[in-house]
């Protein structure tokens, strides 16, 4: 796909998400672009020159659809990159990646926190299905990833902050160690956003971002991205995964996130005040055994988020409770104000507990084992969400 030059990059983040990829529609002088739900599209009158594997040409849905690229272009302008790929979910993105990247034989170094769907691709899938070498390491300490790292080593993956410890991992640091070792380093930035952090500018050679998530940031669509600024290796992502493996993004999906995505900066300023402050209260509450955000000092990478990330520190806390499974599930039904789901990064505050009988929770910290909680704070009143977790804490008697 022939990239388009951003007339906007001299301009700050709100302006370029409000700007970016979008024009008076062409046939009408609208000034809102057209979703175009067509899965199919005019071919050219000598088929000689078309390559039906590739995204250069509009010619089937799968091979890309303009709300895709008009979504890629603002993409990749909120990281500053020169390209974004655009797919069907953030696992879809993620999965592309690892896909065109990776061969038998590869190794691969991922972390022992990590999003659900990367720790099943890596404990038990591209190792089984395809002789990937999946090496999985504790992200928060660099020696233990220059251990794992060894001659071979195509691509060290981290997640920072990670889901769901919300635990901070230093990304120049280890994007040295990985090209030192002539490894790539991939970063999963939906925790952080954009507006918070961007890893291409700290070493990172891809970011993926889960644009589910804060990006459209109202609960409604669903939808990934690959930001980077190899270009030989995004058109093989596209060639390889989007066309020939088909996680494409709906029309109607990308459209979706476009007009989500206008506000995220304003959403995620407010999600970062808001967060900050009702983490600084739960820590005071008796019976919340610990809370994990980076925008406390008692949080172990406090100082390094400090460092890599601007603007704010995210719209994620995890934190503990003094009880049993059942009592922080009731905990979690009692709220009235906060919504009992999964998915985070919604106009609504969403919570989400693990339970202590999750396969995974022996990879987290000791006291993340027990009355475990991951919250997404949404942009209800701080007051609200304050208000609305005491009365709960309170309904169950902590
Ligand atoms: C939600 C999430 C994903 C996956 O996104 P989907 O759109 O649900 O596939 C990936 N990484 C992180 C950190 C997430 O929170």
């Amino acid at each position: 796909m022939a990239k388009k030059e951003n007339k906007f990059k001299d301009y700050g983040i709100a302006t370029q998400s409000i700007h970016t990829g979008t024009d008076y529609d062409a046939e009408t002088g609208a000034v809102r672009r057209p979703l175009h739900m067509a899965n199919s599209y005019k071919l050219p009158d000598d088929l000689s020159k078309v390559n039906y594997s590739s995204t250069d040409l509009l010619m089937y849905a799968r091979n890309g659809n303009p709300n895709q690229h008009w979504l890629e272009e603002k993409i990749a302008a909120l990281h500053g990159a020169e390209d974004a790929v655009v797919l069907a979910s953030g696992v879809g993105a993620l999965h592309a990646l690892f896909w065109t990247l990776l061969s038998s034989g590869d190794r691969v170094v991922y972390p022992k926190v990590s999003y659900m769907a990367v720790y099943r691709m890596f404990h038990e899938l591209f190792n089984r299905k395809f002789g990937v070498d999946t090496v999985m390491a504790d992200m928060t300490d660099l020696d233990a990833v220059r251990r794992a790292i060894t001659p071979g080593t195509r691509l060290v993956h981290i997640e920072t902050p990670d889901n769901p410890t919300v635990g901070v991992t230093d990304i120049a640091a280890i994007a040295r160690i990985a090209h030192e070792n002539g490894a790539l380093l991939s970063v999963d930035n939906t925790f952080a956003s954009p507006l918070n952090q961007r890893p291409l500018e700290l070493g990172a050679d891809f970011v993926v971002e889960a644009l589910t998530k804060f990006i459209n940031g109202h609960g409604d669509a669903q939808g990934g991205a690959i930001i980077s600024n190899d270009l030989e290796t995004m058109d093989r992502i596209r060639y390889e995964a989007q066309v020939n493996v088909g996680s494409v993004i709906s029309p109607f999906n990308a459209w979706q996130i476009f007009r989500g995505s206008v506000t995220f900066p304003l959403r995620m300023r407010q999600i970062n005040a808001s967060t900050q402050r009702i983490a600084e209260w739960l820590e005071a509450r008796e019976n919340v055994t610990f809370v994990s955000y980076p925008g406390l000092p008692s949080h172990p990478g406090h100082a390094l988020a400090k460092r890599q990330m601007k603007n704010g520190f995210g719209g994620v806390i995890s934190f503990g409770l003094n009880a049993d499974d059942r009592t922080v599930e009731r905990f979690c039904a009692a709220l009235k104000v906060v919504t009992f789901a999964v998915s985070l990064g919604h106009d609504e505050s969403l919570i989400f507990p693990q339970p202590s009988y999750d396969e995974r929770i022996l990879l987290y910290p000791e006291r993340f084992r027990r009355g475990f909680i991951r919250f997404s704070v949404g942009l209800e009143e701080p007051e609200d969400i304050i208000g609305d977790l005491d009365q709960a804490l309170v309904a169950v008697g902590l």
